[in-house]
């Protein structure tokens, strides 16, 4: 079996070990008889599986009991939509900082219901916060940690000191340490570093969550997924049971530390050779680059598709950058081995004699 180095930005690459436990557990778990999708999400077998991955998770981000911590459904982008129903008032503003594509599509939904403002906007940096166009009384304070697209990330969080933080974490969650008790709100659709596509993790601020009214619709507030422990309807079974898989491996390799440092090596040579070149160009500000989405172009358009050709040649997938904005982007998240990017890094080191 041939597999290959994959730098999708997601869903994306999954550990060998997940996959395989995945793999030996899929036609019968335990001694049950039949795989665990094959069963109802409210047997014994499956609690325990919900309950373990959630006090595994609990531990690897230190998430005390001021935080619920939900299973959802409807991706990161259904949580554009909640977030201002279930923690913006209709008379308060709503603060977005939009620091790249996804930023701005939250920030675009919100305006749908409440009234959000934008406090900064840009796109391949990040303005400092003292330059912020903030607003007072607003109901939180929301930023995406890691834009995917072009690979622009916080290394350094907003001040939660005057508003709730609100975080779109779906692209770096559990690649380094957090302290959750600066924020209101976390999520995080599993499927770049936590797992696969069809849940979403949500942690949220056990006072942040409005009692439910009567008149209004359940399923869309957060205390209904809190108060049935994120079983009010079918949860995505399978997706849940693979992210207890990923956060227990996390565990045995050492911790979100050792994702960070892991994080930090890889990313650090590739930018090497993207910053030793001037055949390759990063059109991120370099302190926010990401460690997680590394982006960058070729001097020729046309060399993008001989790239991205010769690259699955030679066995290193998905490198295409989004649809949005071209280029070449190669996410490192953290099932991708320090050997996959040193490959690639070969790679282009060699693609740039041949055709730079
Ligand atoms: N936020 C970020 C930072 C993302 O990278 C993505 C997906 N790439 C989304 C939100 C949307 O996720 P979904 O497709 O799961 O709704």
């Amino acid at each position: 079996m041939n597999r290959a180095f994959n730098f999708a930005a997601g869903p994306a690459a999954l550990p060998d070990e997940v996959l395989q436990i995945a793999q030996r557990e899929l036609m019968v778990y335990g001694d049950l008889g039949h795989s665990i999708m094959e069963m109802s999400h409210r047997s014994s077998t499956f609690i325990e599986v919900a309950e373990h991955s959630e006090a595994t998770l609990r531990k690897l981000l230190g998430i005390n009991d001021d935080f619920h911590v939900l299973f959802m459904h409807g991706g990161a982008t259904m949580q554009f939509a909640l977030i201002p129903l279930n923690l913006a008032t209709p008379n308060t503003s709503a603060e977005y900082a939009i620091t790249g594509y996804w930023s701005k599509r939250a920030c675009k939904e919100a305006q749908r219901i409440r009234t959000a403002h934008a406090v900064t906007e840009t796109d391949t940096y990040i303005a400092p916060e003292s330059s912020w166009d903030r607003v007072d009384n607003s109901s939180y304070l929301y930023f995406t940690s890691n834009e995917t697209l072009r690979g622009v990330q916080f290394h350094e969080f907003p001040s939660p000191e005057h508003t709730p933080l609100v975080c779109d974490m779906t692209s770096d969650f559990l690649t380094r340490p957090v302290d959750v008790s600066n924020f209101g709100l976390i999520y995080a659709g599993a499927q770049k570093n936590a797992g696969i596509a069809g849940v979403t993790i949500v942690i949220v601020r056990k006072e942040l969550c409005r009692p439910l009214e009567s008149n209004e619709l359940h399923f869309l507030n957060y205390q209904t997924h809190a108060q049935y422990d994120s079983m009010y309807n079918t949860p995505s079974t399978f997706a849940w049971y693979v992210s207890g898989l990923y956060f227990d491996w996390i565990v045995k390799e050492g911790g979100v530390e050792v994702m960070q440092q892991r994080a930090a090596q890889k990313s650090e040579v590739l930018y090497r050779v993207i910053d030793g070149s001037n055949f390759y160009q990063s059109p991120v500000a370099k302190e926010h680059r990401s460690v997680q989405n590394v982006t960058f172009y070729l001097p020729d358009e046309r060399q993008h598709h001989h790239f991205l050709k010769e690259a699955s040649n030679a066995n290193l997938k998905n490198l295409e950058g989004h649809r949005e904005v071209g280029g070449i982007r190669a996410s490192l998240y953290n099932a991708v081995t320090q050997e996959g990017v040193d490959t690639l890094c070969d790679f282009m080191q060699d693609f740039e004699n041949r055709h730079g």
